[in-house]
């Protein structure tokens, strides 16, 4: 029997997110997309008169329990573990999360209409909620064991990762995906019909994200006089960032170029010295600056004074600094993979490399670097797609989806197999 919900809307949301607390410092090893994502959809439903809770771990000794993020929209911190735990720790400290969760909404008296959870961890502990409430689960995988590891081989991702994103594939009432290829590598990769799959890209704040003058802009960060290839983004392997020193050691005239790579903290692991000492060998450690992270409102100043933005990565589920630099009009180079192609427009907004070495990278960089009318073209066109891009269209999508789930949901949740 069907329930009839039909006069049902959405009300209040939990928005589950482990170890992607959404007031965290971006740029760090573990804190970047995903943060950016729980924190803008939780101001726009907020906006729109919905309660939005965000459960995540509790991470940092100063953690207030409860942080207001906007008239409707709390981060609510839970304790799992200690403090110093690292993601690989984080599956086995779900059940005190779970059972912290639990506690703070009986003590408060708190009920919700959907769960919305991030990341497989958040997803295990999704399909235990919606047991409970009896309330549809949807799922943002963010990044999938399977497709990392076919994206980079030889890197390994723990077992207990894909087999936890089988059960939450299994159990979730909907999965979203950024982009179709997401969905397709979900339902070949992890052999399911896909039905329940739906793909709604990220958004940009284009407000906060709008060009400055690019003279100015060099001239604020003391790069007057040079031409500009920006990075931005995690410090990890999987981004790619040796393809892009390599590209730039490739430059016909090296000198003349500064690239700064913004992001990471120096000696948290291994792969910025790692970049660092390949920069040394290339002989381009003077053309290169490792910035370190930056604070999302000064990001805008760095896309405006670059004449290029390049997201060299193996695998990106969508890539948000793309579209960030989009939306400065500055243009982009990707790799022509994950849901980049459904960001930059070959030939239009930057260029999509193919192949993942830094030939076609130079390449690509030559033309934007020595040309400025196609740079300038390609910077407008950028910044005219980006704003079809904002965060209210993703709510839209997200509230919709939401809506009908409570509308068609026949039987409840708990009948699936967590
Ligand atoms: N970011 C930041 N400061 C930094 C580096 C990155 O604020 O120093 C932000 C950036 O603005 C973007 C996010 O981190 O919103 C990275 O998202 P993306 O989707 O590109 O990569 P992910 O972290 O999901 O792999």
């Amino acid at each position: 029997m069907s329930r009839s919900l039909a006069e049902r809307s959405v009300k209040r949301v939990a928005i589950v997110s482990v170890h992607g607390c959404p007031i965290a410092r971006l740029g760090s090893k573990d804190t970047g997309g995903m943060n950016v994502y729980v924190r803008q959809v939780a101001q726009e439903l907020s906006g729109r008169g919905i309660y939005v809770d965000i459960y995540t771990r509790d991470h940092e000794p100063d953690d207030q329990q409860v942080v207001v993020l906007g008239d409707r929209a709390r981060v609510i911190h839970v304790k799992a573990g200690d403090h110093s735990r690292q993601k690989e720790d984080l599956p086995a400290c779900l059940p005190e999360f779970v059972h912290g969760l639990l506690d703070y909404t009986r003590q408060h008296g708190l009920s919700y209409d959907v769960i919305h959870s991030h990341y497989w961890l958040s997803g295990r502990v999704g399909v235990v909620l919606a047991r409970h409430w009896r309330a549809p689960h949807i799922v943002t995988f963010h990044t999938l064991a399977e497709v990392k590891l076919r994206a980079r081989a030889g890197e390994r991702e723990p077992d207990v990762r894909a087999a936890g994103e089988r059960k939450v594939i299994a159990s979730a009432d909907r999965i979203v995906a950024f982009s179709e290829h997401e969905r397709e590598a979900i339902t070949r990769l992890y052999n399911t019909v896909g039905d329940n799959i739906e793909a709604i890209p990220c958004g940009v704040d284009v407000e906060r994200f709008r060009p400055i003058d690019g003279d100015q802009a060099k001239r604020d960060l003391g790069l007057q006089g040079s031409k500009v290839v920006l990075y931005v983004g995690r410090i990890e392997p999987l981004k790619g960032i040796d393809i892009l020193l390599k590209a730039v050691a490739q430059l016909e005239q090296p000198e003349s170029v500064k690239t700064l790579i913004v992001g990471g903290d120096s000696g948290s692991d291994g792969e910025m010295e790692r970049l660092k000492t390949l920069t040394a060998e290339l002989g381009i450690s003077s053309q290169v600056c490792f910035v370190g992270r930056v604070e999302q409102q000064e990001l805008p100043a760095y896309y405006s004074a670059a004449d290029v933005c390049v997201v060299p990565s193996y695998y990106e589920s969508f890539g948000l600094v793309a579209l960030e630099s989009m939306a400065c009009g500055t243009p982009v180079v990707a790799s022509r993979v994950g849901g980049l192609p459904t960001i930059v427009k070959d030939g239009v907004t930057g260029y999509l490399v193919p192949w993942r070495c830094p030939e076609p990278f130079a390449d690509r960089l030559e033309v934007l670097l020595g040309s400025p009318v196609i740079n300038r073209s390609m910077g407008e066109a950028a910044r005219s797609r980006a704003l079809t891009m904002g965060w209210s269209a993703v709510a839209d999508r997200l509230l919709s989806l939401y809506g009908s789930l409570l509308t068609t949901t026949s039987e409840p949740s708990d009948v699936r197999s967590a």
